[in-house]
């Protein structure tokens, strides 16, 4: 198979994104590793040692790979539909050379397309700039458990005692976080969207993942939150892998959209630990990575 250069650099982010951690990431789940005693400590331990051999041989972080979410942000001289051929082929590639598992599955007949494509497979995000010759991508990849974990309310809900409120907000993600004890692969980031309809309150959720573990929300009273959730989830010490412990989540991002006065959606998207999402940045033809 050909690649041009934009492919080649599009199959290198799949490989790292596939085979490594954000710096961010590693780093964090290194000093929950380092304030932890017993079994959480040593699930941690056994996680960041993971990643340390899949990074020196270029293996999967998990024998899961997950979904593949690209988010463009293009120039006028980039055409979307040329972009996703050339993506749809670096997917290919990236499958039989073993970056990423075969994890395209047709709902009716449960044949694996085997290279990762289908349709929706992947999903393509795109939105346009002005500046000629700059193109940013960002890619995540979603475990299935992890996705699993993800749930939706539609306030008020009265089995959670929730309203249409912050306090009814509050116990909609921390219901989620107590649902995803078992299943999530713990510790998680929880990405959470309020307002929007159903599908952009999703959406939103999503998006959150893609910001760094160490930024402060630009607005106050989300950063406040943010806070003060992480804080009461890693209270439920459900911890790594569901061992019990400090570090049930890694983090907790919020990011609202304004909704319909008949509507009050509050989306709660589950990273795993393998929380794996990279950018590749091409700008006068240099690629780099973040
Ligand atoms: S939830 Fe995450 S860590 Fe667990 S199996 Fe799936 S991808 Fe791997």
């Amino acid at each position: 198979m050909e690649m041009d250069q934009l492919g080649e650099s599009l199959l290198e982010l799949i490989r790292l994104t596939a085979c490594d951690l954000p710096p961010d990431v590693e780093r964090v789940l290194a000093a929950a590793r380092d304030v932890e005693l017993g079994r959480a400590r040593s699930t941690l331990d056994w996680m960041l040692k993971n990643v340390a051999e899949a990074r020196k041989m270029s293996l999967p972080i998990c024998q899961d790979t997950g979904t593949l979410i690209f988010y463009v942000e293009h120039g006028p001289d980039w055409l979307p539909a040329e972009f996703e051929k050339t993506a749809k082929l670096a997917v290919s590639e990236a499958t039989s050379r073993s970056f990423l598992r075969p994890n395209a599955v047709d709902p009716i007949s449960g044949k694996n397309s085997g290279n990762n494509l289908g349709p929706g497979s992947p999903y393509f995000h795109f939105s346009q700039h002005e500046q000629v010759g700059k193109l940013k991508v960002r890619l995540m990849l979603k475990g299935g458990g992890s996705e699993n974990c993800g749930t939706q309310y539609a306030l008020p809900d009265n089995d959670l005692g929730a309203g249409r409120d912050l306090d009814g907000v509050k116990r909609c993600i921390l219901d989620a976080a107590f649902k995803a004890q078992g299943f999530g692969c713990a510790p998680g980031t929880l990405g959470v969207g309020i307002g929007g309809d159903r599908m952009t309150s999703f959406l939103e959720s999503k998006e959150q993942l893609f910001r760094s573990l160490d930024d402060l929300n630009p607005d106050p009273l989300l950063a406040e939150l943010e806070a003060e959730m992480k804080a009461k989830v890693n209270q439920l010490q459900i911890g790594p892998m569901g061992f019990g412990g400090l570090t049930t989540v890694l983090g907790v991002k919020i990011g609202t959209r304004y909704r319909l006065p008949a509507s009050y959606f509050v989306s709660v998207s589950y990273m795993c630990w393998a929380y794996r999402r990279r950018s590749l940045l091409i700008a006068d033809g240099q690629a780099s990575y973040e």
